[in-house]
């Protein structure tokens, strides 16, 4: 029993206080956006970067962390998960939805964490979650789950029949207490809810100005949420200290948002060349999500019985258009943020569809990092290697600026520190 209790309280002090250690980095992207350094030294102390110099050095009491044959990062920033979500093609939509609670989807959540951060990413926002994402955050933060640090939304507000309104196409009489918690139908319920959302622990606020795709009932075409109900929400938010992503298709309703003064559009599949022209005006952030449309494509064409009722003809309809749009979006100069709309699921594929996309592989890389740390409003922590910044950082074998779906591999994870993953195996496990 004392042999126990001991080891225990060594393996708490060396998480409360990871060792010291330099990282060798052959060449290192900082996420500033700079050009690639070669042979520099990343000295880290506890869970966060003390110095970034030039050469190789070990000062006495470092171990060092030998990448010096490899390329090293930030590690990534998914703006746009839903931690605890399900693939489509491998999932029924709806007998999963009525056969789990909030506490089986903790459990979810806390998988998909894991597998996230195997991939390379140590920092996500949950953008539409419930109390589940917000245990899962705290369990994240007090080491006991593996995974991204987490900034989380709440239900996502949105109108009566949109496309978060769960009832749209059920029987009428089916109800459940959780299914309100997102629903705003006039100003005032907006700043009730965004009110709620804080205090049951909300980072963010995500609201559903249009219809979506993945929805029963709704139209991606039509603006739902009026301009005041907007307006409202994004005061409220912002007066408490949090940022608001605005699911958005149509240009009309996007142009509302942004004049309400939202934060980021994510999809923003539909904008015009006027629309993004507002967003980089206003400096609104993009947040393309063009995976989740890739992922969706393909279960409505293999699997269209598995997905929400009535919803594969609209995937089938609507999932090539984004890709088609985006280099429309990258003409316009707006800020760009880098998301999937995943939980399960591989997150690194956005890399490859923003090169297709035309991007250029540095600005890929700062999509996931300097950009989503801006978005997230955490640049001095997050996003960069840089001396005050958690020791959050990935490598691969090669050159990510030459082929971008090396970080589709990455074989070094470290988050805060702690190295998660190592030569493929990972090495520490909370
Ligand atoms: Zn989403």
């Amino acid at each position: 029993m004392l042999k126990a209790l001991s080891l225990a309280a060594v393996l708490m002090a060396s998480a409360a206080h990871a060792e010291n250690l330099v990282v060798h980095a052959g060449t290192l992207i900082d996420g500033s956006g700079a050009p690639p350094r070669k042979s520099v030294s990343i000295l880290i102390d506890g869970d966060k970067i003390a110095q970034v110099k030039d050469g190789f050095s070990t000062p006495a009491g470092y171990r060092v962390v030998d990448l010096s044959k490899a390329t090293v990062l930030p590690g990534f920033i998914d703006v746009h998960v839903h931690i605890g979500a399900k693939l489509p093609s491998t999932t029924n939509a709806t007998e999963d939805w009525v056969t789990h609670s909030a506490l089986d989807r903790a459990f979810d959540d806390a998988v998909y964490a894991r597998a996230m951060l195997q991939q390379g990413f140590t920092s996500a926002r949950d953008v539409g979650g419930s109390d589940d994402s917000v245990a899962v955050r705290n369990a994240i933060d007090a080491g006991k789950v593996a995974g991204p640090r987490l900034w989380v939304a709440l239900e996502a507000l949105g109108p009566t029949a949109g496309h978060g309104d769960p009832r749209s196409g059920l029987d009428p009489d089916l109800y459940h207490p959780g299914w309100e918690q997102g629903i705003v139908d006039t100003p005032e319920q907006a700043r009730m809810r965004v009110r709620e959302h804080k205090r049951r622990g909300a980072d963010l606020i995500k609201i559903m100005p249009s219809g979506g795709i993945a929805s029963t009932g709704d139209d991606p075409r039509q603006q739902l949420m009026t301009d005041a109900e907007m307006q409202t929400a994004v005061e409220t938010a912002h007066s408490l200290g949090m940022k608001v992503a605005a699911h958005i298709y149509p240009a009309a309703a996007i142009e509302a948002a942004v004049r309400a003064g939202v934060d980021s559009v994510e999809h923003g599949s539909f904008a015009t060349d006027e629309a993004l022209a507002l967003m980089k005006a206003k400096g609104t952030y993009l947040v393309p999500t063009l995976t989740v449309f890739d992922v969706f494509y393909r279960a409505a064409s293999e699997h269209p019985e598995l997905l929400t009722p009535g919803t594969a003809q609209k995937e089938l309809a609507n999932d090539l258009l984004p890709k088609q749009n985006m280099p429309r979006a990258l003409k316009s100069g707006v800020k760009i943020a880098y998301g999937t709309d995943l939980g399960q699921g591989d997150h690194t594929l956005e890399f490859s569809l923003l090169t297709a996309s035309g991007m250029s592989p540095m600005d890929t890389i700062l999509t996931a990092t300097r950009n989503g740390a801006d978005l997230i409003g955490a640049s001095d922590k997050i996003g960069a290697i840089s001396t005050g910044h958690y020791a959050d950082i990935v490598a691969v074998n090669g050159d990510p600026l030459k082929d971008i779906t090396l970080l589709r591999h990455a074989p070094f994870v470290m988050k805060g520190g702690i190295i998660y993953r190592q030569n493929d195996v990972p090495t520490a496990q909370p």
